[in-house]
């Protein structure tokens, strides 16, 4: 018979390197997900311990104590509390990071007191000697009741010691550190004489916390004649971490020895210009800089490749595969598809590349130090400045990036606001729409006017996602208590493991999370647009062929003329016919409707849908003919252009404010976990678009 996996637990406060732990114990085999109905995110993998034996860990997230006042860390509890959950762990192992061992192991006494058998990981012990740190080994493990395993998981060693001490875990002592009762003794014997077959510190972390746990439902406590007051349980809260650090301070005083006279003040130095109030701000903007200048010049140059690829590939297949629906479903909508969701990776990569190092590196805590106050007037996290500023490459990867905000609330406002900032598909509109409306002229002698205008759309798209954040603030009520320790990690060399499993698992998230989405959403799109209802759309070319005037059209541009036919008669078309009376007040015909419904797919097919739907054929690189074409349409009603100043600035404010990107939409989902953020962005986006266009060209036409 196979011998049992052993399931293991990984605890452990934030920075301890907990996740260096858990790369170093099952290296790639991972996986990443939810749990059920929240957003915390799930790791799990597996590990091969000496035998053949396995194992598998779940790295649960990162957490100070049981005392819980995230989502995340009613994960641990209530793991912990069930041991009917199919993932209740063989043996915690809590990590712990030796430069702060006093405050890591208060979570460690809390695990203990669970009668869970349970491994003291002490981490980072390469930074020992340094630091002039040293353990007494025996003494705390004596004093601990436990097994210690010394490992630095950046250079790899104990990891080895680590596997035999879970292989081990049978010889764990399960004895608990603190004696529950202690903190209260009265009470806590009522307790233990109404509930004798509880352990009486689970019973204490069940009527102190929003958890439940299984045999024992939280109301049947709660109803019960024990409930305290609220401000009596968090004294007697406060009682019992006082104890707990009495009885920590007591073990380290006989196991560890700090010569502080070896300790280096160059962190101390260093903190102070990084958070510096002048200073501080203009580094942190100096390297953000740094990071987009090299997202946008490295990643141009794998996108281009990825867009002809697939440019190539769709042609090949359109020639090659025998004529026929499925040819032209493979063709035009499933390789076009994939590539939309392809061309996103290499941005995705290099922004994660730059914020996993900025993180490791510990610059990211002194970042947030730095922002947070700003920040959290908008109801935004210090770390919202990284989503919000990536923003301006493609909005996939800024949303993505807010995974590392830990507080819900603050995350889900900043996946929200996000969309505002100008992304780089809005660009080609943007420059388009400009050339057209605005005078190629230098304004008080050196700003050129075009140029002060692009500027003016970016700080636009700003501040509606900083608008946007405050009232969401004010809207949104969530259950979850902000909870903001301040701290300071050191600074470290970035591990190159933790870097490269970061990235990858980031793109596999994007690529089969919000991937598979986008490809159903584009299939969709290419379906609508290249399908129409009855004989118009069909005989298209037998329409265009007939009329007198095309007769000496060269074979091209009858081509060119019969995709704009077609496109006219698609459902794309005929939704973009539909929608005229409501983007009339905006300034827009039905023309500009089928290129605003095709949007919807990406922003950029803009001027795609324009050139086709004016015949000048849909390849059309030919910026210049498009303009000419746009610059010369005339609406019949009025004789007046139809591209004048007071459609060209509603289409810009519409293409800066409305959610127009499915792809944006897929990570919304994929990241919040429920439809209804993507679909309250989606109207709150496309509504308040409205608005703005509608006032804008009601007062300028
Ligand atoms: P987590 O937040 O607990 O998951 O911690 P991480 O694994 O992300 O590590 C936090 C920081 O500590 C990173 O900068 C790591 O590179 C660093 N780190 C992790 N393990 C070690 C170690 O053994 N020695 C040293 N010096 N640094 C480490």
């Amino acid at each position: 018979m196979a011998a049992p996996t052993i399931k293991i637990a990984l605890i452990g406060n934030p920075n301890t390197g907990k996740t260096s732990v858990f790369n170093q114990l099952t290296g790639l085999n991972q996986q990443v997900g939810n749990y059920p109905g929240i957003t915390v995110e799930r790791k799990q993998g597996s590990v091969k311990l000496p035998g053949n034996i396995k194992g598998t860990v779940i790295d649960l997230p990162g957490t100070y104590s049981l005392n819980a006042s995230s989502i995340d860390e009613n994960v641990v509890i209530e793991l912990l509390l069930n041991r009917n959950d199919k993932d209740f762990p063989d043996v915690a192992v809590v990590v712990t990071d030796v430069e702060n061992l006093k405050r890591n192991l208060l979570l460690f006494t809390q695990i203990k007191d669970l009668e869970i058998p349970t491994i003291l990981v002490v981490n980072m012990a390469d930074r020992m000697d340094r630091k002039g740190i040293s353990l007494d080994i025996p003494y705390l493990e004596e004093h601990l009741n436990t097994k210690i395993a010394l490992v630095s998981s950046r250079k790899g060693i104990g990891i080895d010691a680590l596997k035999k001490l879970i292989l081990d875990y049978k010889n764990l002592s399960t004895e608990p550190c603190l004696n529950a009762s202690s903190i209260d003794p009265e009470y806590f014997n009522k307790l233990r004489n109404a509930f004798p077959n509880q352990l009486l510190y689970k019973l204490w972390l069940v009527i102190t916390q929003d958890v439940n746990f299984g045999a024992l439902e939280r109301n049947e406590i709660q109803n019960s004649s024990f409930t305290k007051s609220k401000s009596e349980l968090k004294r007697l809260q406060q009682k019992e971490t006082i104890k707990r650090y009495q009885f920590i301070n007591d073990v380290l005083k006989g196991g560890l020895t700090v010569d502080s006279s070896k300790a280096k003040d160059l962190r101390a130095k260093l903190d102070r210009l990084l958070t510096h109030k002048v200073f501080g701000y203009i580094i942190f903007f100096c390297i953000l800089m740094l990071i987009f200048q090299s997202i946008f010049a490295w990643s141009a140059i794998p996108m281009d490749f990825i867009d002809e690829s697939f440019t190539h590939l769709s042609s090949w297949a359109s020639k090659s595969l025998p004529p026929g629906k499925l040819t032209e479903l493979i063709a035009n909508g499933i390789v076009p598809g994939i590539g939309g969701v392809v061309i996103f990776i290499p941005q995705i990569a290099f922004l994660f590349l730059f914020i996993s190092l900025l993180e490791e590196s510990g610059y990211m805590s002194r970042v947030v130090f730095l922002m947070d106050k700003i920040m959290k007037r908008f109801g935004l996290s210090g770390k919202s400045i990284v989503p919000l500023i990536s923003g301006t490459a493609c909005a996939i990867p800024a949303i993505m990036a807010a995974r590392n905000i830990e507080n819900w609330r603050e995350r889900l406002i900043t996946i929200l606001v996000t969309p505002f900032t100008t992304c780089s598909a809005r660009l080609p509109v943007y420059t388009i729409l400009i050339s057209l409306i605005i005078p190629n002229r230098m304004a008080l002698g050196f700003f050129n006017l075009q140029g002060l205008t692009l500027m003016l759309l970016y700080l636009l798209g700003f501040g509606g996602a900083i608008l946007s954040a405050y009232i969401l603030n004010k809207i949104l009520k969530t259950r979850h208590k902000s909870f903001f320790v301040a701290e300071m990690p050191n600074y470290k060399m970035p591990l190159f493991k933790n870097v490269a499993i970061n990235v990858i698992e980031k793109t596999k998230a994007f690529v089969f999370g919000a991937g598979k989405i986008i490809l159903a959403l584009s299939i969709v799109i290419w379906f609508l647009g290249s399908h129409g209802p009855g004989d118009n759309f069909k005989n298209a070319e037998a329409h265009i062929t007939q009329q007198p005037q095309y007769m000496n059209l060269s074979q091209d541009e009858i081509d060119n003329e019969i995709a704009g036919y077609q496109l006219e008669n698609s459902y794309i078309g005929i939704i973009g016919k539909a929608i005229e009376p409501v983007i009339r007040p905006l300034g827009y015909d039905w023309k500009i409707g089928i290129a605003i419904v095709s949007s919807f797919a990406a922003r950029e097919v803009f001027v795609g849908t324009l050139a086709t739907i004016y015949n000048i054929g849909s390849s059309g690189d030919d910026e210049a003919t498009i303009k000419q074409r746009m610059d010369a349409e005339i609406n019949p009603a009025t004789g007046d252009k139809v591209f004048n100043f007071a459609t060209g600035v509603s289409l810009l404010l519409f293409y800066a404010f409305a959610m127009q990107c499915i792809s944006t939409l897929a990570i919304t989902k994929k990241e919040t976990n429920s439809w209804k953020w993507p679909l309250i962005q989606l109207f709150g986006m496309s509504t308040f678009a409205y608005i703005v266009s509608l006032v804008a060209y009601q007062l300028l036409k």
